[in-house]
């Protein structure tokens, strides 16, 4: 099941290339700011889902052509974000930030592991955790919608970063890696907008507009193995990025475990598993 949020914030599911409106089978549906149906459907969504599959034979259809799509989370509470995390990544960073591309950027903010007492990863040293960084949920917008680039300063690059992303299910906190996926409502597509060079890396990453997300929540019927899965990213026809998550460093379960032993998750909150090259 693909979950879509459309037009005035309906509820639809995927049906080829349409979609089927199951607005009504949504408990407190409220179009407006700041959205608490969605981390409430989310979070009971064993009791929903049922409605939705019942009223799915006669629900009214629309092109998705048709529609605007909205971002399907329009307001998480976090989006935490693990950075380089990538092999191929980190060593072009390492590269472009030793060469002074991105000016006065902090080599100990990007592609370091840092110390943890959590269980090892297979792939960092002993004792070691790739950073997860907090990025601002209000740089959130939809499918189609328009990045906004900032007034910075000149010549600073402004790049791109396509993202293998979930959408948390019911709260988690403190959890381990062989439970972490349970945690996990669904997948979605998420583009880690990233002004390059100095300065702190949640500002350089939370510009209105530098998180489009979307275009919709493949729950995990879709996706039943979050370590095989394509990423790629054009720009317009140009392949920029072609990645697959069986590359990770640390793998989206490491990730929610790694964050939630700082703060909570709570349902509808986004966590991304970094950018390829
Ligand atoms: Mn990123």
């Amino acid at each position: 099941m693909k979950l879509a949020l459309f037009d005035n914030y309906r509820v639809g599911i995927v049906d080829g290339d349409q979609l089927a409106d199951v607005t009504d089978a949504i408990e407190g549906h409220d179009p407006a700011w700041p959205y608490p149906f969605v981390p409430r459907m989310i979070a009971s969504f064993d009791r929903v889902r049922p409605k939705i599959e019942a009223m799915l034979p006669r629900a009214r259809r629309v092109p998705i052509s048709q529609v605007k799509l909205r971002p399907p989370v329009p307001t998480p509470l976090n989006i935490v974000a693990a950075a380089s995390n990538y092999k191929a990544h980190s060593a072009e960073m390492k590269q472009f930030i030793g060469a002074g591309r991105f000016g006065t950027e902090m080599s100990g903010t990007r592609g370091d592991s840092f110390a943890s007492a959590l269980p090892s990863v297979a792939n960092r040293p002993e004792g070691m955790r790739g950073d997860v960084f907090l990025k601002s949920a209000t740089s959130i917008i939809g499918p189609g919608d328009t990045i906004l680039l900032p007034d910075t300063v000149p010549g600073n690059e402004i790049h791109h970063e396509g993202e293998f992303a979930c959408v948390i299910g019911r709260e988690a906190y403190r959890v381990a890696r062989k439970d972490a996926i349970d945690y996990v409502f669904g997948y979605l597509g998420l583009m880690d907008i990233t002004v390059r060079g100095g300065g702190d890396r949640s500002r350089r990453k939370s510009y209105k507009g530098f998180a489009p997300i979307g275009p919709w929540i493949a729950l995990k019927d879709e996706i039943t193995d979050p370590t095989d899965v394509k990423v790629r990213l054009w720009v317009n026809d140009d392949l920029r990025q072609d990645a697959h998550t069986g590359d990770l460093i640390e793998s989206l379960a490491e990730v929610i475990e790694f964050a939630s032993h700082t703060h909570p998750l709570m349902p509808g909150d986004l966590v991304t598993t970094g950018s390829p090259a």
